[in-house]
């Protein structure tokens, strides 16, 4: 048994003063037992806890250390972004950049407005909808996860599926009554929504690949129906790709699958590890958002120069290395082929999903298309399994309800190690 001893220590006294001893609910393991490990550093594709283990990362910070832990792009950026001050509340330069870079990498944003959190973003993206629409409801699928803003907190997936909480108190009903949930890769539940619901829909929201409730790809179709029907009923679609948005592609999951949504929201790997969101679309959309247009969002450390100079840092490698995509792949790919091998000489015969460098073991012997699905995984087992990978010295996602995220910086050894320690892992939860 690895030693925790110190992170044991820590996570007592967290618990004297934090809720639940986490600043994050998934953080505390609770789905999968035992106590959280409190990390002290990272570097590259390895992370170190306080009490001196080295694991594998298969987090990344749930995304955002695409290229591994401790970049130096980023860390030159923000040594000399700190000499200038370290927020001004007035436009600055890096603002400009960024913006226009994102516009270029992901066309469909002609502008783009940055804020703090995914969950900043798509709360101003609704907002913004209903807006410019003039409509109240929105639709969602159940499973999908778009941050802990009221309207989303219905049937969400990720954290409040892991703690039991799909549907949180303190959301008003009047709130809820707005959010109408559809199935996700069922585009026939939207369309019943939507016809019971004529002329009240502002906007459908959806992760255009599915990372909430596990790693879940579009059906084909599902992406371009829900496109149609929202063009047919002047609906806006909304991608929330703060999980997909420049790590499917430099241009996100809209790139990949080639449709085109009105609004687009962007968070995690846009801040390169430091707290950012951002959304952004059609001009005429976007001219609505204060002090252009009437719909109000503000933020006092919004364009943050620290947050703006590490994003950009990391985002200008991106567009400018598309091979990065293809490593990310190929690297992924070989840890899913390696765990199905596992899998096969186990005889065990558990859903893998992917899309690019995202995936998901399900403890699931059936396809998982949807929440329904997800949901029918063995969540006992998952937690043994997560345990031992853990003694192993991989950092997974301590959730079967979460995506793994692959970094660039992982290379053969580690991929060897994971598969290794998948074999080990899977022979322990059998026995
Ligand atoms: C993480 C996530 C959010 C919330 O972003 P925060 O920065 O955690 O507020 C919203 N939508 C999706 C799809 C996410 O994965």
């Amino acid at each position: 048994m690895i030693n925790k001893s110190t992170s044991k220590k820590l996570f007592a006294e967290a618990l004297e003063y934090i809720p639940g001893g986490v600043n994050s609910p998934v953080r505390a393991f609770k789905a999968v037992g035992g106590d959280p490990v409190f990390i002290a550093s990272a570097k590259g594709a390895y992370i170190y806890d306080v009490d001196g283990n080295e694991y594998i990362e298969l987090i990344n910070s749930w995304g955002p250390m695409i290229l591994g832990h401790g970049n130096k792009l980023v860390e030159s950026a923000l040594i000399s972004a700190v000499k200038d001050s370290t927020s001004f509340g007035a436009p600055s330069e890096i603002e400009v950049k960024m913006a226009r870079l994102i516009s270029e990498m992901v066309p469909s944003i002609e502008k783009v407005r940055m804020v703090n959190s995914g969950t900043e973003a798509t709360m101003s993206a609704i907002r913004l909808a209903r807006g410019y629409t003039g409509r109240e409801k929105i639709i969602k699928f159940e499973g999908c996860y778009h941050g802990h803003g009221d309207s989303f907190l219905i049937a969400a997936g990720s954290g409040a599926v892991t703690m039991g909480t799909p549907d949180s108190p303190g959301v008003t009903d009047g709130t809820a009554r707005d959010t109408l949930t559809a199935k996700f890769n069922d585009l026939k539940s939207v369309e019943v929504l939507v016809n019971e619901n004529k002329g009240q829909v502002a906007a459908i929201i959806v992760e255009p690949v599915a990372g909430n409730m596990g790693c879940i790809p579009p059906d084909d179709g599902f992406l371009e129906g829900l496109r149609n029907l929202c063009n047919e009923h002047q609906i806006l679609l909304i991608f929330d790709e703060v999980m997909t948005g420049f790590r499917l592609s430099a241009g996100g999951a809209q790139q990949l699958y080639q449709v085109v949504p009105d609004l687009t929201t962007l968070g995690k790997i846009i801040g390169g590890g430091l707290p950012v969101g951002a959304y952004g679309g059609r001009k005429e959309i976007m001219d609505f958002v204060s002090p252009s247009g009437p719909v109000y969002q503000a933020g006092t450390l919004s364009g943050n120069p620290m947050a703006m100079h590490a994003g950009y840092a990391i985002l200008s490698f991106l567009w400018k290395n598309p091979s990065i995509y293809n490593d990310l792949d190929a690297k992924t790919n070989s840890i899913c082929t390696g765990i199905k091998e596992n899998l096969k000489s186990h005889s065990l015969n558990f859903t893998i999903n992917r899309v690019g460098s995202m995936f998901t073991l399900f403890f699931n012997e059936n396809p998982v298309r949807n929440f329904e699905d997800a949901k029918k995984s063995d969540l006992k087992v998952f937690g043994e399994y997560f345990n031992f990978m853990l003694e192993e010295g991989i950092y997974l996602a301590p959730s079967q309800f979460e995506s793994l995220f692959v970094s660039n910086a992982i290379v053969q050894k580690d991929i060897d190690r994971i598969i290794e320690a998948n074999f080990e892992a899977l022979k322990k939860v059998l026995s």
